[in-house]
């Protein structure tokens, strides 16, 4: 492969597709590499958009020129403007369906997407990413790369900080173990220790096959996109709150109810929820997990693996090597893995040219959140909270400095007064 204005992603979740749009949108030739047979990663579950200051956020990818993928999840939304405790004006895509329109999305705009290729090496001269590899010989070299690698796993770690491989969607035993490239290179990564006694946090839902549940709760599903149904007494247990990923729903509601939300499947906001006792909850007496299919002893452990950045978020020591989602930071979210997979993929492109990097100002939600992080990472290396538009401290410094806003034309006339109106619709240009 050529070498010059060409960038590989490695990783196909959110934050890579979204890195791999940017970057060809802004004019490199970008081939995006993914271990398992499907993009998406954990947007394989989820599904929850737009709610709190993820719509701010969204719009504001809009008015940026980055509006593609969001386009997409709205598109492909079942359910909008949905409230459910401490979330306003949420939409959920279908889980189910979601990952052949953004393939044949990427492939239309001319992304060159391999999946089954899981990166294990990297060759490296001097501060130069020169190429990365899979264990079979396959090779690419590239101006520039990212790695958007995420966060999950390997086996290994959920078995060593959690309660053993729950079989998610990453599937580690079927493509093998997620490996970062930023590792691979050489460069360091940091973990959160947050309140666990474990270093990481556990993905804080499941997703529970939807016929399972009784008719009841699947037609208030249908009808509202949200099922809030008590907890028997005995069946509480807050402390199950601290150790899960999405901060933002660490409330007591979410420990008293289970909160049952139609992402296509009946998503269920707890990182576990052993089967015995979920069968005991009226309506769930038959209920079954599709994801993880061990979601009744334990979930997939996350944010082991972060790279040391800047806030061009190009991997300090490494000239061409950029990163994005939960690989660049504490971050929670579909939607914060394609605003900074933006960024990446456009710097990325820029590096590849011999253009200048962008720096998102402070007074864009994305650039506030990519700069939080770093002012946030204490000197002893480690972050010790999540970092979301949806909820949590950062949602309320969002509140707090005037810019949640669901006002799409105030957003955009902030976008513009910053300069930054289109900016990922244009291509890269070196002096
Ligand atoms: C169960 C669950 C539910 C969630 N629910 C929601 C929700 O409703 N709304 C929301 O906004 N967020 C939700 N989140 C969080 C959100 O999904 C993630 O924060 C975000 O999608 C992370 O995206 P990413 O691209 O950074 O990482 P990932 O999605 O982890 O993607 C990384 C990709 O890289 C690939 N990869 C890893 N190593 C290699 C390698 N060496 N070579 C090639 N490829 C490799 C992996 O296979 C994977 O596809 C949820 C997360 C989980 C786990």
């Amino acid at each position: 492969m050529t070498r010059g204005a060409s960038v590989v992603v490695i990783g196909g979740g959110w934050a890579g597709c979204s890195a791999a749009v940017a970057a060809v949108k802004a004019g490199a030739r970008v081939t995006l590499l993914e271990r398992t047979d499907m993009l998406l990663g954990a947007g394989l579950s989820g599904g929850i958009m737009r709610n709190n200051g993820r719509y701010t956020a969204a719009e504001e990818a809009a008015a940026m020129g980055a509006g593609d993928l969001f386009a997409i999840t709205d598109a492909h939304s079942i359910h909008t403007n949905v409230s459910f405790p401490g979330h306003e004006h949420a939409s959920l895509y279908d889980i189910t369906t979601i990952e052949p329109p953004v393939r044949s999305a990427l492939e239309h705009l001319g992304v060159t997407v391999l999946t089954q290729r899981r990166i294990i090496s990297v060759r490296v001269e001097g501060d130069t990413v020169l190429s990365v590899g899979t264990a079979d010989g396959e090779t690419w070299e590239a101006g520039a790369f990212v790695d958007a690698t995420g966060s999950a796993g390997p086996m290994g770690s959920c078995t060593k900080h959690g309660n053993g491989c729950a079989m998610c969607m990453f599937r580690c035993p079927s493509f093998g173990p997620r490996q970062g490239v930023t590792k691979l290179a050489g460069a360091r990564e940091i973990a959160l220790e947050g309140p666990r006694p474990a270093p990481g946090v556990f993905s804080g839902s499941c997703d529970l096959i939807k016929t399972s549940l009784s008719r009841e709760i699947v037609s208030k599903l249908d009808r509202d996109g949200v099922a809030v149904v008590p907890l028997p007494r005995s069946f509480i247990n807050k402390s199950k709150l601290s150790s899960k990923a999405c901060q933002q729903y660490a409330l007591d509601a979410y420990a008293e109810n289970l909160v049952v939300l139609d992402n296509g499947h009946a998503k269920i906001m707890t990182p576990y929820f052993p089967l015995e006792h979920l069968r005991q909850v009226p309506g769930f007496e038959c209920a079954r997990y599709a994801e993880p299919l061990a979601g009744g002893k334990g979930n997939s452990v996350r944010y082991l693996s972060i790279a040391e950045r800047d806030d061009t978020l190009k991997v300090i020591g490494l000239a061409n090597l950029f990163c994005c989602g939960e690989k660049c930071g504490p971050y929670v979210g579909h939607t914060e893995a394609i605003l900074t997979g933006a960024v990446a993929g456009r710097n990325a492109a820029a590096a590849a040219a011999g253009a200048g990097l962008l720096r998102l100002t402070r007074n864009t939600v994305t650039g506030d959140l990519i700069a939080v992080a770093l002012d946030e990472r204490p000197s002893a290396a480690r972050f010790s909270s999540t970092l979301t538009f949806a909820g949590g401290a950062f949602f309320e410094r969002m509140k707090e400095r005037g810019l949640y806003t669901t006002d799409a034309r105030l957003i955009r006339s902030r976008v513009r007064s910053e300069g930054l109106e289109g900016v990922f619709g244009r291509p890269v240009t070196a002096p």
